[in-house]
């Protein structure tokens, strides 16, 4: 699986959180179901709003991108977000994003318009997962250029940067520059999961990933894209399948940095609270539905959280069996998370009236393992 990580350069906010505690949830049903699991994320330390960032605070992009990838890691161990197997940032995969963008200009799917080099999206545009209009629109409002006069097609986006002062950049057969968003993650995916050597073999029937997946605001164009320029590389689809996470607000308003309402979790985690509790709170919602946060909400956990607590430190519980088919058959159905959560409160309330038989070890690790709840 393949998820798409962050752009470091600005911290992680309960958007961010939301999204990786998907993808762990994915990892931990498919390790508790005996699969092997091969997961990469990418860092796009390579980015315009990262430059921006730099050169706004006077600070270079690359001491920006560590600090931040540093609080990032930090604040997914704290909410215990198993990481994936590795992070690949853009510098590192930068030699084989270039060979990738060369071949694409041999195969006939570039272009140059005004200085940059172009991906032809024409033979892909059937498929897009929105109407064209609506894509036009969210194409200009996340990272594209439709109006660029001289382009073949206003979606195409593009692939090469031409060398800008005080910008990083790198040589390549079509001139200096950087890779544009969207290719990083089509190079990173094929290279880690199925084989460096997906460029040259011809029998690539098997170069398709099982799953690649980011928040619902990658469906289009940055998913779209991906997805069309590793086919283009391929000649396979890029993924079989996508899976998306809802969007999180705050106190019924979308949560955005130019709104100034991020709810960052290290500063969450700085103000004192438990990460059991934020994780618990996330858990709430089911990840493809956009949901509200809210200080409400966290208080509701924090007391879920506290009886939980309290009825795992019991002598003498309610039996358990029942509740892990459940909770099993609830993470099975979608990651049914929110009714995971009710069953387990409705077998706290089920201690009051002093039953037992329940082995309360057994209910931890497993409530740990596939929920990552460990208290
Ligand atoms: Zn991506």
């Amino acid at each position: 699986m393949y998820v798409c990580g962050i752009t470091p350069y600005d911290a992680t906010h309960l958007g961010h959180a939301a999204t990786y505690l998907t993808f762990d949830l994915v990892q931990r049903y498919l390790r508790a179901s005996g699969r092997k699991v091969k997961f990469v994320e990418n860092i796009t330390d390579i980015d315009d709003p990262l430059f921006e960032r730099a050169s706004r605070d006077n600070q270079s992009w690359k001491e920006l991108g560590n600090s931040q990838v540093a609080l990032f890691t930090s604040d997914m161990t704290a909410l215990r977000i198993l990481p994936p197997e590795s992070y690949v940032s853009v510098t590192e995969a930068m030699d084989s994003i270039i060979v990738a963008i060369e071949k694409l200009a041999a195969t006939g799917y570039t272009y140059e318009c005004a200085g940059n080099v172009y991906f032809r999206t024409k033979e892909f545009l059937p498929n897009l997962p929105i109407p064209e209009a609506e894509a036009l629109k969210i194409f200009a409002e996340r990272g594209g250029d439709p109006l660029t006069p001289g382009k073949e097609n206003a979606l195409d986006p593009i692939l090469w940067v031409a060398e800008k002062a005080g910008e990083p950049s790198w040589d390549s057969k079509l001139g200096r520059g950087r890779p544009g968003w969207h290719v990083e993650c089509s190079v990173i995916a094929l290279e880690n999961l199925v084989g460096a050597d997906y460029l040259t073999q011809t029998n690539q029937s098997n170069y398709e990933i099982d799953l690649q997946g980011g928040g619902s605001d990658l469906i289009f164009p940055h998913h779209f894209m991906t997805g069309a320029i590793g086919k283009a590389l391929t000649s396979v689809d890029f993924a079989s399948s996508y899976v998306h996470a809802g969007m999180v607000g705050l106190d019924g308003e979308k949560m955005s940095k130019s709104k100034g309402n991020l709810v960052l979790v290290s500063n969450l985690l700085k103000s004192g609270f438990d990460p059991m509790v934020i994780r618990y709170a996330l858990l709430d919602s089911h990840y493809s539905k956009d949901r509200m946060w809210s200080n409400e909400l966290l208080s509701n956990a924090q007391i879920r959280v506290d009886n939980l607590r309290s009825a795992l430190s019991r002598n003498e519980v309610a039996p358990i069996d029942q509740l892990l088919r459940k909770i099993v058959d609830a993470l099975a159905d979608d990651l049914n998370t929110p009714l995971a959560l009710s069953l387990i409160n409705e077998w706290v309330d089920g201690n009051e009236s002093g039953k037992s038989g329940g082995s309360i070890g057994e209910l931890s690790r497993f409530l740990d393992s596939t929920l990552g709840l460990a208290l």
